[in-house]
């Protein structure tokens, strides 16, 4: 059963209007036939003598119930379905659009972020993160000793060097 619904087109609008007047016209029959078999099957219990001769409606009744129901869920739930679908695609949309608009604004703080740090004159101590000047020879944040770094070739050289050990420059 389950794969006869699916090859069933749910944009087919002649399938879904006879699975909605069919499943629950089948549901409707189903619950007669089980309503019919159920008061014969009880007659037994007030006569004795009452022979249940409709009890087979039981089981007719059942399949025509389960039947039509899946039947009626299946035309009333691509209505639902697709109405879902309507309302959410706009809203998809906009969700997308914002997402992509947010991370824009955020490639444009990163890049900026990026920008000023390598045109921030100013060095981060690497041991608490604290801003420094450019100048500083000890940690504002924790008086560690800052390397100097030699203007001239970048080489480190220990806080208190004077001159650079590679090249000899005057550190400033
Ligand atoms: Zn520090
Ligand atoms: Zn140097």
């Amino acid at each position: 059963m389950g794969n006869t619904d699916e090859r069933i087109n749910p944009g087919h609008s002649k399938v879904r209007r006879v699975l909605r007047a069919l499943g629950p016209l089948l549901m409707l029959a189903g619950v007669v036939c089980l309503a019919i078999a159920i008061i014969d099957f009880a007659m037994v219990f007030g006569d004795m003598s009452h022979q249940p001769t409709r009890f087979w409606l039981f089981f007719i009744g059942l399949p025509l119930l389960a039947l039509g129901s899946a039947l009626s869920m299946f035309g009333f739930m691509g209505a639902v379905f697709r109405f879902a679908a309507q309302e959410q695609a706009p809203v998809a949309a906009d969700t997308f659009n914002y997402l992509a608009g947010e991370t824009q604004e955020g490639v444009r703080d990163v890049v900026s972020a990026i920008r000023e740090g390598m045109t921030d004159q100013g060095k981060v101590c690497q041991a608490c993160g604290a801003d420094n000047d450019a100048s500083a020879r000890f940690c504002d944040g924790c008086g560690k000793p800052f390397q100097r770094t030699c203007a001239g070739c970048q080489t480190n050289n220990d806080a208190d060097a004077a001159f650079c050990d590679s090249c000899g420059s005057a550190l400033a």
